[in-house]
């Protein structure tokens, strides 16, 4: 992909979601699978290796056409969309802190397209709380022994390593945490749930439990504290929004379809639902510029140095609520609007995978843990 323009990104993006991301999206939903057809066109697009700086063997690509290539897939395929998100924002992290040999030779495999990254930080116990763990690097030496009882691992058979935070040891205070790299052959996974979901179905989110051994070499050189506050929230925010914004697209584009079939059915007339496609049409707009404005901030700042600034990270958890609200709204309002049209799973107007998945923006982490770290903030804060 070193060749490529940015521009290239959300062409190749688009290309991958049409082709091939919307021919197998109802399959992926309802056998709950890995899409595996849509990620190897995205590695083959070079889409797994966007992030990763030219100088590392990657694209180079900045935030904003990342965001726009989450954004176009989700419009086919949520799963897909998400699979892409996931991966894209533990790649930022290696990018952003992992400046040791190793960790940069690992990077260079993503830049390359060789490498699927998956997370397994949320924990059986604490769920959306990454700020304290309860498992720990073990033993007296590298590598270390590691365990872990994971909520859910999206896509986690499928992935080449899986990237986590651990107690720095079994003493360590509970916020005292590594942020680590371990790949395929270094884990085993034990499945201790299913994922037979309501929606998001091809992200393939099970819990299972870990048992790793962690290689020094692939432990960040920065506390978790700093990979957290100092880019993996900022960019988890931007990236899954995009995703939001994207579902919230494809409703808006079945309702909109649906009254201008309508309308050339009854030339002369504003069918009924046209006043609502025209009002979620605003709602989605204004949703895309916020999701603009905060990729290129972020950008920004990403080149400038720190990440670690309160009203940015105040701004991205508001465009995550704010996205995945009006994605879970927006369905429902082209549901209105097709109908039993758009209630049924087949057709050009169904809107039911779009209802389903987009609620589950919602629940990918709660908005309610972000209204109350956002709360307590402006407590503080002299302005919004
Ligand atoms: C599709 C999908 C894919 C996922 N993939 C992964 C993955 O790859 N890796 C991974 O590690 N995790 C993954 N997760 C898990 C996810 O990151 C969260 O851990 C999980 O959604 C639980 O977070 P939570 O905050 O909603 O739940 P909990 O922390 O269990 O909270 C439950 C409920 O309590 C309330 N609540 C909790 N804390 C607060 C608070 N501070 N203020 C107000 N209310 C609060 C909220 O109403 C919340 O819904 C995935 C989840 C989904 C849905």
């Amino acid at each position: 992909m070193s060749s490529t323009t940015v521009d290239e990104v959300v062409t190749r993006a688009r290309d991958v979601a049409r082709d091939v991301a919307r021919v197998h999206a109802d399959s992926v939903d309802r056998e709950s699978r890995f899409p595996i057809e849509a990620v190897d066109a995205m590695r083959e697009a070079g889409l797994l290796g966007a992030i990763v700086p030219r100088e590392l063997d990657g694209g180079g690509a900045r935030l904003p056409e990342l965001a726009s290539a989450v954004r176009v897939m989700a419009g086919e395929c949520a799963s897909s969309a998400l699979v892409l998100a996931m991966h894209l924002i533990e790649a930022f992290n290696l990018v952003r802190h992992g400046h040791t040999d190793a960790l940069r030779e690992v990077t260079a495999r993503v830049g390359r397209g060789e490498m699927l990254l998956a997370n397994a930080n949320s924990e059986v116990g604490s769920g959306g709380d990454v700020s304290r763990s309860k498992s720990f690097l073990g033993g007296d030496a590298s590598p270390w022994t590691w365990e872990k009882d994971c909520l859910a691992i999206s896509y986690g058979s499928h992935a080449n390593a899986l990237l986590s935070m651990a107690r720095r040891s079994e003493s360590a205070p509970e916020t005292d945490m590594v942020y680590a790299l371990v790949e395929r052959a270094d884990y085993e996974l034990e499945p201790t749930s299913a994922w037979d979901t309501m929606g998001l179905r091809g992200t393939c989110s099970r819990g299972y439990r870990v048992s790793a051994r962690v290689r020094e070499e692939l432990v960040f050189p920065v506390p978790f504290s700093s990979v957290a506050n100092d880019g993996a929230g900022q960019m988890r925010q931007l990236i899954l929004s995009a995703a939001w914004v994207g579902l919230a697209e494809a409703a808006v584009g079945r309702a909109h379809a649906f009254v201008r079939a309508a309308a050339r059915k009854a030339i002369g007339t504003v069918p009924p639902g046209a006043l609502r496609v025209s009002e979620m049409a605003g709602d989605v707009q204004a949703c895309r510029a916020l999701l603009e404005t905060a990729a290129n901030r972020l950008d920004l700042l990403r080149e400038e140095g720190s990440l670690e600034n309160g009203p940015m990270t105040i701004q991205l958890r508001n465009l995550k609520v704010t996205t995945s609200k009006l994605a879970a709204k927006v369905a429902t309002g082209a549901l209105e609007v097709t109908g039993i049209i758009g209630y049924k799973r087949e057709g050009p107007f169904s809107v039911e995978r779009i209802v389903r998945d987009a609620h589950g923006g919602l629940v990918m982490v709660s908005n309610d843990r972000f209204l109350h770290d956002n709360a307590q903030f402006l407590l503080v804060a002299k302005e919004i």
